[in-house]
């Protein structure tokens, strides 16, 4: 088992004032394979007061000073893609193969894209050449809190901790306690970088206790938070006590719009999108809305689809899913599909319990309802599991009503071959992103939704410009 009980802080690994130490469980064994800390509060002030310290100078660092350090660490990331892969199959149970090409992926991507993005940046401008002598200048944020969930670790840890180095704040990362281990490997790649002291410090924890301390401590100036929208709400309660800026990434509950002019694969692109990453994903298109005319063929197809899909052991190379997170996940997800058998939902595929002969692990049925009614608990509540509700519709209004008839607005999706109707549905989705035709949504295009799904947007230049105050000046000569 692991020893990852130190943290992180001002330059250096250091043992913990808390003693509270829990287990991170191989989802794919339900056996121990680390052991962390779960900080307290003088834990946290200690972090705090090491990031406090370090902006004083690093708010005034050149561009050019930290456009060197994150080309240095983008450098050291590749070099260690391969643990951070392994890393992230140990503690969230994503596939081998997947670990390695989007889930670490993802998070190389992000720190390119933000280095470009960091060049082109103008930190000053005037307000515009009517007015020359009001000056523009975008200053960092200050010492900010940078929570993350285990779903897409890497990903979710860069989208927060590049950018906020890039705009020259300084940070407490908080990973998820359910999987800390990848992150722990970014912050060795930060300390073989040589950051200056207090930039970047992580402690592991809770929500309840380490994230809670974090988010109302008051020399947090910004919380950067990706999570559930319940722990999105009171951490928004935390922040409105003082101010602090807040930016929010939470659930989803995607519609996949197929008319019956998709292309003849998206059918079950939806349902790979669905169930990749176990269907642990904020953006995943878990709610199918199918043109009533190709209505019964697209169920047999997806069927067929499900049944021949593979889940088995993520330490295995190929295409197959791994298990969900923990067991509390997975009896989440056991209760809603259940939920849906008794709500009148018909099972298509998949189902409760286990799939064949993996009794060990937290892995979950690949599952398609049909007949799905938008206000059945299947439809409304984001499930986090490969389950995929499907909803018939006859009119495109219909299709656009149900689809927005939802508390979240992260991602939907459009499949037809039909320009205008492209143009016109996306334009009435009210969602932070609208995907066509499997065409994906760029890695430095702003990532965020509407409505309960969040506030705020990360990525590229809008990722970066979440870390910047601006202030005008005028009279500047
Ligand atoms: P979670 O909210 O339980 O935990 C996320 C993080 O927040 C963890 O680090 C946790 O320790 C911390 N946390 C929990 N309660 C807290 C509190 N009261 N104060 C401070 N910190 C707290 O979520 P999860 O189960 O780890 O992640 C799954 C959720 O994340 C899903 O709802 C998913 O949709 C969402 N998600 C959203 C996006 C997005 O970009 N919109 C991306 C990935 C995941």
């Amino acid at each position: 088992m692991l020893d990852k009980k130190n943290f992180y802080i001002n330059g250096e690994w250091v043992k913990p004032n808390s003693s509270e130490e829990i287990k991170v469980i191989d989802p794919a064994t339900e056996e121990n394979c680390a052991v962390i800390t779960l900080g307290n509060k003088a834990d946290v002030d200690i972090a705090v007061n090491a990031a406090k310290d370090a902006y004083v100078s690093w708010a005034f660092s050149s561009k050019e000073e930290r456009i060197e350090l994150l080309e240095k660490l983008y450098e050291n990331y590749k070099k260690r893609w391969a643990d951070i892969a392994e890393a992230i199959t140990l503690e969230m149970g994503a596939p081998k193969d997947f670990a390695t090409k989007l889930q670490a992926g993802t998070g190389a991507s992000h720190i390119k894209s933000f280095i470009r993005y960091l060049k082109n940046f103008a930190f000053e401008k005037p307000l515009g050449e009517h007015a020359p002598n009001q000056r523009l200048i975008y200053e960092p944020k200050g010492v900010c809190a940078l929570i993350t969930p285990w779903n897409w670790p890497m990903n979710q840890v860069c989208l927060k901790v590049m950018p906020a180095i890039a705009a020259g704040c300084t940070m407490v990362l908080k990973p998820s306690e359910l999987a800390p281990l990848s992150s722990m490997i970014l912050a060795e790649i930060i300390d073989d970088v040589k950051f200056p002291k207090g930039v970047f410090n992580l402690v592991n924890g809770d929500g309840a206790t380490t994230g809670d301390a974090l988010t109302s401590h008051p020399d947090i100036n910004m919380i950067s938070f990706t999570g559930s929208t319940r722990a999105g709400a009171l951490i928004s309660q935390n922040a409105a006590k003082d101010f602090k800026r807040v930016s929010l990434e939470l659930g989803g509950k995607g519609a996949n719009i197929i008319f019956k002019d998709a292309d003849s694969e998206a059918i079950e692109r939806g349902a790979l999108r669905c169930f990749r990453n176990s269907g642990q994903s904020c953006n995943a298109p878990t709610r199918m809305l199918i043109e009533k005319s190709m209505y019964e063929e697209a169920i047999e197809r997806l069927k067929k689809y499900t049944e021949s899909f593979e889940v088995g052991d993520p330490k295995k190379e190929g295409e197959h899913i791994g298990p969900v997170i923990s067991e509390t996940q997975y009896n989440k997800i056991q209760t809603l599909i259940q939920k849906g058998i008794d709500e009148g939902a018909k099972l298509v595929a998949g189902g409760t319990g286990k799939p064949d002969g993996l009794d060990k692990g937290y892995f979950v049925k690949p599952t398609v309802f049909a007949d799905v009614n938008n206000n059945m608990d299947v439809a409304r509540t984001e499930i986090f599991g490969p389950v995929l509700s499907v909803i018939p519709f006859e009119t495109e209004e219909e299709a656009i009503k149900i689809a927005n008839d939802t508390a979240y607005g992260l991602t939907n999706y459009i499949q037809t071959q039909d320009s205008e109707k492209v143009q016109r549905v996306a334009r009435k989705l009210r969602s932070g992103m609208v995907d066509v035709n499997g065409a994906g949504i760029a890695v430095d295009a702003p990532f965020g939704g509407f409505k309960h799904s969040g506030i705020g947007r990360e990525a590229g230049e809008h990722g970066l410009e979440e870390f910047l105050e601006v202030k005008a000046v005028g009279g500047w000569s």
